[in-house]
């Protein structure tokens, strides 16, 4: 198989999470990789600093080989002898008294989630929390990869009346009684890469049957007076 043939059948069958570098490896000897080509590549990554010992080191293949071969994981409920020799080695070079070989799974934590569920985990545990995503909007899912942002959680919605169009998110000034007239071909004049919402927003009215309802006026919808962060109690009874 070509190179592109092996990467083409990877992206059929991968979950694309990497935009990759458009080479497949086949091998490696100390510091250089060869692709499937043959092509030989000095190697500045080394795994991401995971493998620095270089490829092909033979003391380290044969010591894997042959402890693969004897024992791989048991627990530490016993003893064994590469966790003694190790420890003993640790102990010698560092000058500590003890070495303590332990992953508990929760000196710290990385929420691969949106911000409200890493601050849902960070008031829950006496641990350092980190976020993996930067959160960025509510959206949709267009495809793998692709997101778009739908709505701003604006707390007083008008969907209703907007063709369920969200003049908010979809309008780059979230006008909400109509458009600034800057409008291009139907493209917003901040960023003409984008659709101006008030165009989608008469073209569903107008699609509806609703036409009238442009000539609702909403009223100001208060932002300046939102006191951050919002709270909501169910409970509560209106006066
Ligand atoms: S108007 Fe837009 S931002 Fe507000 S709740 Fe509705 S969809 Fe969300
Ligand atoms: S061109 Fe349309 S989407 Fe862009 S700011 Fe004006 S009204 Fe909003």
């Amino acid at each position: 198989m070509s190179m592109q043939e092996y990467i083409e059948e990877a992206e059929q069958a991968l979950l694309h999470t990497y935009n990759r570098y458009q080479i497949v490896l086949d091998k490696g000897r100390d510091v250089y990789l060869y692709d499937t080509d043959g092509i030989k590549y000095l190697d500045f990554v080394s795994g991401i600093g995971v493998f620095a010992l270089g490829y092909g080191n033979k003391a380290y293949n044969d010591a894997l080989k042959a402890q693969i071969d004897k024992l791989i994981h048991t627990s530490n409920y016993y003893y064994n002898l590469p966790a003694i020799q190790a420890a003993k080695k640790l102990k010698d070079v560092s000058g500590m008294d003890r070495v303590f070989f332990t992953n508990s799974g929760a000196e710290a934590i990385v929420g691969m989630s949106c911000g409200d569920g890493v601050q849902t985990v960070a008031d829950n545990v006496q641990l350092p929390v980190y976020p993996a995503n930067n959160t960025m909007f509510l959206g949709q899912v267009e495809r793998v990869g692709m997101f778009n942002e739908y709505c701003h959680m604006c707390g007083d919605c008008v969907l209703g009346s907007t063709g369920g169009v969200c003049p908010i998110t979809k309008c780059a000034k979230s006008l909400v009684n109509g458009p600034c007239g800057g409008q291009k071909n139907g493209k917003c004049e901040v960023n003409p890469e984008n659709d101006c919402a008030w165009i989608l927003i008469y073209k569903r009215l107008e699609a509806l049957g609703q036409l009238d309802k442009l000539g609702q006026t909403r009223p100001d919808k208060g932002y300046a007076g939102v006191a951050y962060p919002r709270h909501i109690n169910l409970r509560e009874k209106k006066s």
